[in-house]
């Protein structure tokens, strides 16, 4: 049996201190903002001004606010506005549609995030973790463990570069605007919660205080941490709930996802119709499909029988390769026939696309590697 992965909230409880990154405004709500600027001896208005340019404007560079006296803005950008991701690295595929962005934080940690454009929306697949604790054997983002949670500004700081990125046009055929934003890159949101939450709050939050996305267009994609789910139920959002099932039983679901050791598929599942419940939100179900593992028919007609009649729809992913992996994914006809056998027992289903895979960009592929451009100094930090 695989032994239990960490399930700590806090990373200190580990027994070493995370180096944080210095305090960004995307850390604070408004009041917070306001307060800071006050204790920096500026007129409180300068947080609204400060936050404009960010969140509104996604402007960065202290020489473009104007609105500011000369002499504050390299201050206040100093002070509201470090430094938290430098890019090591972006690439792109489909066209330029997906693009992969490698960053280095500040302590030399490194993560990933992916810009994907559609013809209707624009989507951002953000990190809340550099690394993940989750231990899930087919995952690239797992193998390497966790190196530490993501600041809140560091998560939030993910969506809007890549806001501004399909603000200059750089995705061709779809909106400017970013409109959606997934919590599936790396790391285990759930484990970061109060930072995850928070950085929520400013996606959601109207500019100037926050980007301004709709909360139907934010997933928080989980491997099933139930205390976790039924706190983020209670808070007031009410964002899309992505559970990564795998199996539908705990035998298996132990070894694909071993956080199933400490809850099983019946109470996560029951989180998730809670959850469902609570918000109103159909629950995604996301499901791997792994060659001769996971995808026989009877494994189909359980999952359907234990979905049947509640709020979910599953998402079906071809499995990514990843390295080292042991594994394939399903061929197209065992995929089709899962489908069916889904789709007959009334469950909604649909087969996610693959985007990004050339790029080690698509589902469990981030691993934030950063030998390829010969940067070893990134690759091992
Ligand atoms: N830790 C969270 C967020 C990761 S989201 C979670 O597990 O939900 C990424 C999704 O891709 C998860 O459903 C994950 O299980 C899935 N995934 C991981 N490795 C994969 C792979 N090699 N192929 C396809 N999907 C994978």
């Amino acid at each position: 049996m695989t032994s239990l992965p960490l399930i700590s909230v806090d990373p200190d409880a580990r027994g070493r201190r995370p180096a944080m990154p210095p305090r960004h405004l995307a850390d604070l709500d408004l009041p917070g903002r306001q307060a800071l600027v006050t204790e920096l001896g500026e007129p409180a208005f300068r947080a609204k001004q400060v936050s404009n340019h960010y969140f509104g404007r996604l402007v960065r560079d202290p020489e473009r606010m104007t609105d500011l006296p000369a002499a504050a803005r390299k201050r206040l950008a100093g002070e509201l506005l470090p430094t938290l991701l430098t890019p090591v690295r972006e690439l792109a595929c489909d066209d330029g549609a997906t693009r992969k962005a490698l960053w280095r934080l500040h302590d030399g940690s490194l993560v990933e995030s992916v810009l994907m454009g559609y013809p209707d929306r624009v989507t951002v697949c953000i990190s809340s973790q550099a690394g993940c604790g989750m231990a899930c054997p087919f995952c690239a983002t797992g193998q390497a463990g966790l190196t530490r949670n993501l600041s809140t500004a560091e998560i939030v700081d993910q969506a809007v570069y890549l806001a501004g990125v399909a603000a200059s046009g750089a995705v061709a055929g779809s909106p400017p605007r970013l409109s959606h934003v997934v919590f599936m890159g790396m790391g285990e949101p759930l484990a970061n919660y109060s930072r995850v939450v928070a950085a929520i709050r400013r996606l959601v939050a109207p500019a100037p205080e926050g980007l301004g996305l709709s909360q139907r267009h934010i997933t928080v994609s989980t491997v099933g941490l139930v205390p976790a789910i039924r706190r983020l139920a209670s808070e007031d959002l009410s964002v899309t709930l992505a559970l990564s099932l795998h199996a539908p039983d705990d035998e298996l679901r132990d070894e694909l996802v071993p956080v199933n050791q400490r809850w099983k598929v019946s109470e996560v599942l029951d989180a998730a119709w809670d959850y469902a419940a609570t918000t109103g939100r159909r629950v995604s179900i996301e499901y791997a499909m792994i060659k001769d593992v996971n995808d026989q028919p009877w494994r189909a007609d359980l999952l359907g029988r234990l979905l049947a009649g509640k709020l979910a729809h599953v998402n079906l992913i071809p499995l990514n390769p990843t390295p080292g992996s042991r594994w394939d994914a399903s061929p197209k006809p065992v995929e089709r026939e899962f489908v069916r056998r889904l789709r007959d027992a009334g469950v909604s289903t649909t087969v996610r696309d693959t985007r990004g895979r050339e790029i080690d960009g698509a589902c469990g592929q981030l691993a934030a590697a950063g030998d390829t451009d010969g940067d070893s100094r990134a690759a091992t930090a």
